[in-house]
């Protein structure tokens, strides 16, 4: 048969929008060859599900089965349809039947024998953005099943699985009956993607990194949504980060990128909110790896009523913006749940969680049950005026590392940048401050490269604080005192001083429901 040739019976559509439409008569019923879905999608025609599918289907057996069809689409023609979609876009229907083709390329987690609500959260990628951490275990204490399944470092961004590497012995890649059993347990779960789970996007994703694809709206949703959909969510909560440090800094182009995975998350059955928010400076008072686990185990303990640990007020208020962050996602996730009547009483529950130490009670289970020894169940309040257990390195590795997070935190050089002159801090490149922390060393110099744990730095000034000549800015962490002279340039470069305060810009910039989609 010729390839090129019509394939669509029904809606009668043509290659070439000019061309007349075929009497149904000479129309038939043939197989859908990749050609003819690249010159649909090249030429502007809208994709059937059945194409979306059969492509997507195909592409995977090309990798994964012994013998694959011979007409499954080869690599040139899936980097063609992705250079196609990126130019011309897709409408609706076209995005939710390529995110659910995606879903189900693979494995998916059934999550019904839990017989519990399920939620997560999802963000697009930001600096010192730790809320996952603070989060999940909130939700779980909550009583909702919080089944994360996370990301690495990308670009000038931290990745959760990275960080919480960094405690001893934690294991992120979990089988997935083991992972279903440690939500039963614990109510949450914190893993990376198994092989199996999405393949689709696995593949997709490596050639849209070849091929100047990856910022395409419409990828982006289908690979963000096929996975998060795969976890079998009832709701989802989306951060999607604008502002310097975002890689959609353009308001515009995040408020798109936060309606299409609202509408295709819709579509799929799953409840999802979005929540636009500013990325203009780091989250929070840390970011790197290990620091970033500090600073959760530091409020983690801070607020709990079974710990003697206290912050100081200032270093309390630069966690602020995190705090604050945290509880607005996890009010919606609360909601979305039904333990919350409404978003905001979601974000009063969630700070109580924090408050009675429940959700670091549940941290720190999760924990026990990823560490090394996955039998051990102790659930021990490290840094406790009472702790139940003397643990021994034996038991539980990360125990010694969380009894005091700021003794483990062990960089082999420390540098302190200080203001030049008196002001207010005024502006930030916040995503020369994400590249600047991954050149500390906590980012990778290539795929799979191992990232520093003790890498990072520590912001001493939130935009819009009064400073004063000589006061210090930030502080910066590696394993290599040689890796500390050009992100101390970059910092010096960025952090901008001036004699007027900036213009405050919300944390919180709009939230999309699909209410508003219309
Ligand atoms: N994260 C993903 O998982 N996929 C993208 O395309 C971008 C960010």
């Amino acid at each position: 048969m010729a390839h090129g040739s019509l394939l669509r019976v029904g809606k009668l559509t043509s290659r070439f929008p000019s061309e007349e439409p075929i009497p149904p008569h000479r129309i038939k019923v043939v197989s859908i060859h990749p050609i003819d879905v690249i010159l649909h999608k090249r030429d502007g025609l809208v994709l059937s599900d059945a194409e979306i599918q059969t492509f997507v289907r195909g592409l995977v057996e090309r990798e994964s089965a012994s013998y694959p069809p011979a007409d499954a689409p080869t690599e040139s023609q899936a980097a063609a349809l992705l250079m196609a979609i990126f130019l011309r876009g897709l409408n609706p229907q076209e995005l939710a039947a390529l995110t659910q083709a995606m879903r189900f390329s693979g494995e998916t987690l059934d999550t019904s024998s839990l017989h519990s609500f399920t939620v997560d959260k999802h963000s697009t990628g930001g600096v010192g953005d730790k809320t996952s951490i603070l989060i999940a275990p909130i939700v779980a204490a909550a009583g909702l099943i919080d089944p994360m399944i996370s990301g690495r470092s990308l670009g000038h961004t931290g990745g959760t699985l990275d960080k919480l590497e960094t405690i001893p012995g934690f294991r992120t890649q979990l089988p997935l009956p083991e992972f279903l059993a440690i939500l039963q347990k614990c109510g949450f779960a914190m893993a990376g993607q198994t092989p199996t789970l999405v393949p689709a996007d696995r593949i997709l994703y490596a050639l849209r990194d070849h091929t100047g694809t990856v910022e395409s709206p419409y990828l982006i949703t289908a690979s963000i949504m096929s996975k998060k959909l795969a976890a079998g969510l009832n709701a989802l909560v989306l951060d999607v980060k604008t502002g310097s440090g975002a890689f959609m800094s353009k308001y515009a182009e995040a408020q798109l990128l936060a309606r299409l995975m609202v509408e295709t998350g819709e579509r799929a059955g799953t409840r999802t909110v979005a929540l636009l928010t500013s990325m203009d400076q780091p989250l929070g008072r840390f970011a790197g790896n290990w620091v970033e686990l500090q600073e959760c185990l530091e409020l983690f303990q801070h607020f709990s009523p079974d710990c003697a640990f206290t912050l100081p007020p200032e270093k309390l208020r630069l966690s602020s913006d995190l705090l604050a962050l945290t509880h607005a996602l996890t009010g919606h996730m609360l909601h979305l749940g039904g333990k919350a009547a409404t978003p905001e009483s979601g974000a009063v529950l969630s700070a109580q969680l924090l408050a009675d130490g429940s959700a670091y009670k549940r941290f720190l289970q999760m924990v026990a049950l990823q560490t090394t020894d996955p039998s051990s169940e102790i659930v021990i309040l490290s840094g406790a005026k009472n702790p139940r257990i003397s643990p021994t390195s034996h038991e539980a590795p990360y125990l010694a590392a969380f009894a005091s997070p700021v003794a483990f935190h062990n960089p082999a050089a420390t540098r302190t940048l200080t203001a030049a002159r008196a002001g207010f801090l005024s502006a930030m490149d916040c995503k020369q401050i994400g590249w600047a922390v991954q050149r500390l060393g906590a980012g990778r110099t290539h795929p799979g490269a191992p990232v520093s744990a003790h890498a990072g730095i520590e912001m001493h000034a939130k935009l819009g604080d009064r400073i004063a000549i000589g006061q210090p800015l930030a502080t910066l962490f590696s394993e290599d005192p040689a890796l500390l002279d050009e992100p101390e340039e970059m910092l010096r470069e960025t952090l901008q001083i001036s004699d007027a305060p900036p213009t405050p810009i919300p944390l919180i910039r709009e939230i999309i429901m699909k209410d508003q989609l219309a």
